[in-house]
């Protein structure tokens, strides 16, 4: 039986995918028929470096025939490194917890807060609406969007949405038994919506003044997708902890949370496991993906091909009327029209783009950090040619 009706049959039937893709290299990706697409969804912000990067297989190879597994129970070469890696980029002293996704990163963060608040009553977790956590129960839960969470009552208690990018919206939400507020420096999911610096300060004087913790999930918008290591960083703000997935392993599954001084002794031995967490292959992988952005300056291409990008679709969008605004930070880029994006987002693909509809209306925009300004104006083309013939 061919992949399609395999598919179709035997897998539980969560998603509808549209293409077999076989093979990828850089910013590319081939599907069955041969036929090439320019990869601007990375795998939903997973492809950090690029499909294939020659140095991340042969990490992932060599890691793969020396040691694939030895649990928790034992110490292994590469978790430890990757943890200290971490905890340099995020700024302060600090401490590293490895798991396998973003939902299950959040859900550990969102653990260790309640234990923190519970010798004080305090359990309440803010979160903001449209946001996204993940799909774990807990994590649907601090998710602010109630599609996620329609069917699966009853939820867990201790979450409280607020209004993203509205300060008093969460200054209200704060009660006695609040413990922390979880928010992204840029919404992924939500529409690729970037927090104002004054939402992300005064979250931080907030939680200062309030004693709260404030952590940022940094799943999406981390491991220099908006310019710095971690999203916050472009606001110069310090969370207490963030959350990490996604392109943290460059395409090998692996989640992690970092916490900081002010809470970094909180987990003690029995209070959290995860038996693949810290998997020396991942851990290679996420090293390797780490190694590639700081020896070839990845943080300082995202910035120019951010820049030319941002440039060349806000000219594009004045020519058009139905694109309403190009927002995002980085290479986290979001087309918004004044319309469903899905009709859009298939007149880029039969164009050989790949670049899918988020929050309905936008068009949301992922590559490599590693894209070239080459591959960078061909997709900038597709999307001029695309938008020519378009019709609303
Ligand atoms: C994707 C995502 C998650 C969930 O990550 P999974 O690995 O799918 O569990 C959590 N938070 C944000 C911001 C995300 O974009």
């Amino acid at each position: 039986m061919d992949t399609v009706t395999l598919h179709k049959q035997y897998m539980v039937n969560t998603y509808a995918p549209n293409l077999v893709l076989t093979r990828g290299k850089g910013c590319r990706v081939w599907d069955a028929e041969g036929r090439s697409y320019l990869d601007f969804l990375g795998g939903i912000a997973v492809i950090q470096v690029g499909h294939c990067h020659p140095k991340l297989v042969a990490a992932i190879q060599k890691q793969a025939a020396t040691l694939m597994h030895v649990s928790n129970l034992y110490f292994n070469e590469k978790a430890p490194r990757l943890a200290a890696k971490l905890v340099e980029k995020f700024g302060v002293p600090g401490r590293v917890f490895f798991c396998n996704s973003g939902a299950e990163a959040n859900e550990g963060l969102i653990k260790l807060a309640r234990l923190w608040g519970n010798a004080t009553g305090r359990y309440e977790i803010i979160t903001m609406r449209n946001s996204f956590h993940g799909r774990t129960l807990a994590a649907i839960t601090a998710t602010g969007q109630t599609k996620y969470q329609k069917g699966f009552d009853p939820l867990p208690a201790g979450f409280v949405h607020a209004d993203y990018n509205n300060l008093e919206s969460v200054r209200a939400a704060v009660t006695e038994k609040t413990a922390a507020i979880l928010v992204e420096a840029v919404q992924g999911e939500g529409g690729v919506v970037p927090a104002t610096p004054e939402f992300l300060k005064g979250l931080r004087a907030l939680c200062d003044e309030k004693n709260l913790l404030l952590f940022c999930d940094e799943v999406q918008c981390g491991m220099g997708r908006t310019g710095t290591w971690f999203g916050f960083q472009t606001y110069g703000i310090q969370p207490d902890g963030c959350s990490l997935a996604k392109g943290l392993g460059g395409g090998i599954p692996i989640g992690a949370f970092i916490v900081g001084p002010k809470v970094s002794e909180v987990f003690q031995p029995g209070h959290h496991a995860s038996t693949f967490g810290g998997n020396p292959v991942a851990c290679a992988a996420a090293l390797a993906v780490i190694d590639i952005i700081e020896k070839e300056r990845l943080l300082d291409n995202v910035a120019r091909v951010s820049e030319l990008m941002m440039n060349e679709l806000r000219a594009l969008a004045s020519a058009f009327p139905w694109i309403t605004e190009v927002r995002g930070k980085g290479l986290m880029i979001g087309l918004v029209l004044n319309h469903p994006a899905k009709a859009f987002e298939k007149a880029l693909l039969a164009k050989g783009l790949i670049a899918i509809a988020t929050a309905d209306n936008v068009i949301r925009m992922l590559p490599p950090l590693n894209i070239t300004q080459g591959d960078a104006r061909d997709a900038l083309r597709i999307i001029g040619e695309a938008a020519e013939q378009y019709r609303p």
